[in-house]
């Protein structure tokens, strides 16, 4: 039977190619920051108190100086002016008190906020799929975590918190000269409207620019996070001036997009500083010649001036605050996107926990397909069967299949039809962590974090005592060479493992899976760049390692084949032979090919060095 059927009905959900968010509309991404700020609401409320009461004393200076004019200097009255004077200084002393009420509280909040927020984002980065692991790209993911949970941060503190102090100012304003004049305060707002239509027009237009241009820091970051991480190949190649062009091309697309949204704020600012002034003189013109009237007073006058002057730079720091909105709502999407994203790969609800597993492995009628759209089946009606410490070898040419086929039993990927079951329970009605407790995997290209090398060999138990890390590390054959390094297991690994050579760090990793001691364990047999002494001393640890425990290995080496119980030969996505060593050799079909053509030389070559590492010994 074939695979085809299953292309259609396979979903493609869970993967980048079809972000959900991307219509979300401008108020829900907006909520949807402010929910972050709610379980800080205490403080949110705190300073937002701060922030009503100093705007509305700021609201209350002009009116003392119409006081000052029309009442203290008119009537000449010197006790008086003192006692404004107070007035004055007591306000000011009020008002500093909740404009530090203001910006504390709000600082605490949007800082808990971004904290949060960063938590939330690896936590959920790091439990996706290894799909979306396939698709997304590291630089990406670091500018977000970055620079978007700031903007978010800087919406919290600050934008909703201006937003809401101009709109205060605004309409005490709007009250305060209603009551002084209110034809002259009709006249002088009548500037406002185009105020409020300039800022929302210019935000609309920004706004995708802004997305654009975070989308493109992020791709910028990419590129540098791609060269450092391959700093060796770049040097390798003398690549060095193509690679720097290439960060100065992505760069200066940056720049050129960042360019973009300032260019059309530039043009609001003259726009607004002319309305504000314009505001001003028909308040001159208008308010002046009815002083001349004489009705109205020069304090009022004068009021009305102060309060235009309050006014003007609050417009421009809404312009700012929009700015700002527009770009955390840019943010907020793409962090939304990325949230949204369904994981496919979890633990169902009520997944059933394993404490003990024997190690009992079968593949039934399995297909699988990638997640990247069409494309033939990588994996066709796959039946394995693995008892209990057995040793399933696969071998074949390099893209047949054989390591997609070992990343089904701990679920990295789901099978597309069929099912994979341990110990008969199907792997997607295992919980997840259970599951994967279970399986030691060691791979071809061993990953070692910047930590002590006993740390590295202790990673999948943490607690375990030095002892028994030893114990691992020897029958790993790592304790000499750990030993004669000068800290011993204390050795902190550098960046990317470099203290330590291929042959070392593949060790590391094998008694890395030893001290977990799983059932299943999970082999990528082939030894990179190392000679053939350390091969042959890898190949011995590699024995122990499998000793007791169901191991899946992608054999490479001869040695491997002729112990396993059984051989299955990979040939495009399908196996094609299955037996053991002779068995094979006598159907005289691929296995005997691949033997003739790669394995017979290493059998020589094992054979001798088996043979001086004897000597030596006796020797
Ligand atoms: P092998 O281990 O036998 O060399 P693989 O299982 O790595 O083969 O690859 C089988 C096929 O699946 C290849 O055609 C390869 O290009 C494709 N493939 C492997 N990994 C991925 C992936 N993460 N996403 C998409 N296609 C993949």
């Amino acid at each position: 039977a074939s695979c085809a059927a299953h292309i259609l009905s396979k979903q493609p959900g869970g993967t980048l190619s079809d972000p959900p968010a991307r219509q979300n509309s401008l108020w829900k991404i907006l909520a949807r920051i402010l929910a972050l700020a709610r379980p800080y609401l205490l403080p949110m409320v705190l300073s937002y108190v701060g922030m009503t009461m100093a705007t509305i004393l700021n609201l209350l200076f002009p009116a003392l100086i119409k006081l000052v004019i029309d009442e203290g200097l008119s009537g000449a009255d010197q006790s008086y002016l003192l006692r404004i004077a107070l007035l004055l200084m007591v306000l000011a002393v009020f008002r500093s008190g909740f404009l530090f009420g203001q910006s504390y509280f709000s600082e605490y909040a949007a800082l808990k906020v971004r904290y949060d927020l960063r938590n939330d984002f690896y936590d959920r980065v790091q439990r996706q799929s290894f799909s979306f692991q396939d698709k997304t790209q590291t630089g990406h993911l670091i500018s977000q975590f970055i620079s978007d949970t700031e903007t978010i941060g800087a919406f919290v503190s600050q934008g909703m918190m201006n937003v809401v102090s101009v709109v205060i100012l605004f309409a005490g304003t709007v009250i305060v000269l209603f009551t002084f004049d209110w034809q002259l305060a009709l006249l002088s707002m009548s500037v406002l409207p185009f105020v409020a239509w300039i800022t929302i027009k210019f935000g609309n237009v920004t706004r995708p620019m802004y997305l654009r241009a975070r989308d493109q820091f992020s791709r910028v970051n990419t590129v540098i996070q791609e060269n450092l991480g391959g700093v060796r190949v770049v040097k390798a190649f003398a690549r060095e001036p193509r690679e720097t062009e290439k960060l100065d091309a992505a760069d200066l697309e940056y720049l050129r997009l960042s360019l973009m949204p300032i260019r059309v704020w530039a043009w609001t600012l003259p726009m607004l500083v002319i309305l504000g002034a314009l505001a001003t003189a028909i308040i001159l013109w208008y308010g002046g010649s009815e002083v001349i009237r004489g009705s109205l007073t020069v304090g009022s006058l004068v009021a009305f001036t102060g309060y235009m002057a309050q006014l003007t730079p609050a417009i421009r720091r809404l312009g700012n605050m929009i700015n700002l909105i527009s770009r955390a709502v840019a943010s907020g999407q793409r962090v939304f996107e990325l949230f949204d994203i369904k994981n496919l790969i979890e633990s169902k609800p009520g997944a059933i926990k394993l404490d003990d597993v024997r190690g009992y492995v079968r593949f039934e009628n399995v297909c699988f397909f990638y997640d990247t759209g069409e494309g033939p089946e990588v994996l066709n009606n796959i039946a394995i069967e693995a008892k209990p410490g057995q040793v399933v070898a696969f071998i074949g040419p390099t893209g047949a299949g054989k390591s997609t086929i070992v990343s089904l039993i701990p679920r990295f990927y789901d099978v597309t039809s069929g099912r994979v079951t341990v110990d008969g329970y199907d792997v997607r009605d295992l919980d997840l962590e259970s599951l994967r407790s279970h399986i030691g995997i060691v791979q071809q290209e061993s990953f070692l974090f910047s930590a002590t090398i006993a740390e590295n060999i202790a990673y999948g138990r943490p607690a375990a005592p030095i002892e028994e890390i030893v114990a691992a590390a020897r029958a790993a054959q790592a304790d000499d060479f750990i030993q004669s390094f000068p800290e011993g297991y204390q050795t902190r690994v550098g960046e990317r493992g470099s203290t330590v050579s291929g042959g070392q760090r593949q060790r590391i990793s094998i008694a890395r899976a030893l001290l977990k001691d799983p059932k299943i364990l999970i082999l990528d047999d082939a030894t990179s760049s190392v000679d053939t002494e350390t091969e042959y001393i890898i190949q011995q640890a590699l024995v122990r390692l499998m000793k007791g425990r169901t191991t899946f290995v992608i054999a490479q080496r001869l040695l491997t084949v002729k112990l396993a119980d059984q051989i299955l030969v990979v040939i495009g996505g399908k196996i094609v032979e299955r037996g053991r060593h002779d068995e094979l050799l006598a159907l005289d079909g691929y296995y005997a090919e691949i033997y003739g053509s790669q394995l017979r030389d290493q059998e020589e070559m094992a054979r001798r060095v088996e043979a001086a590492m004897a000597a030596e010994r006796v020797g």
